[in-house]
């Protein structure tokens, strides 16, 4: 476990908060939005997939960054970076 996973704010929460899928992680969303490694957990959060809550994200949101993410790219385009939309 590296350091920044040691001053969530999720430690003290029971972990069925983080996996209750098709109900609102209202708990969870709280937690998220005040924690104080909110950054290293939305790095951590998007690296793999997964299910549950995590990083201020359910795994559905997860994945529609790393789409987002792999088509500003150019990775879902062939090879072109999407043009920013203005
Ligand atoms: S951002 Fe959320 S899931 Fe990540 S460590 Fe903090 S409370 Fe836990």
């Amino acid at each position: 476990m590296t350091d920044w996973r040691q001053r969530g704010a999720c430690l003290s929460l029971n972990p069925d908060v983080f996996f209750s899928e098709g109900r609102p992680f209202r708990e969870a969303k709280e937690a998220c939005a005040s924690c104080q490694v909110l950054i290293p957990c939305t790095f951590d959060a998007l690296r793999v997939s997964g299910v549950g809550y995590q990083a201020g994200m359910s795994g559905v949101e997860r994945d529609r960054v790393r789409r987002w993410d792999r088509q500003q790219r150019g990775l879902e385009t062939g090879g072109r970076p999407r043009k920013a939309a203005s």
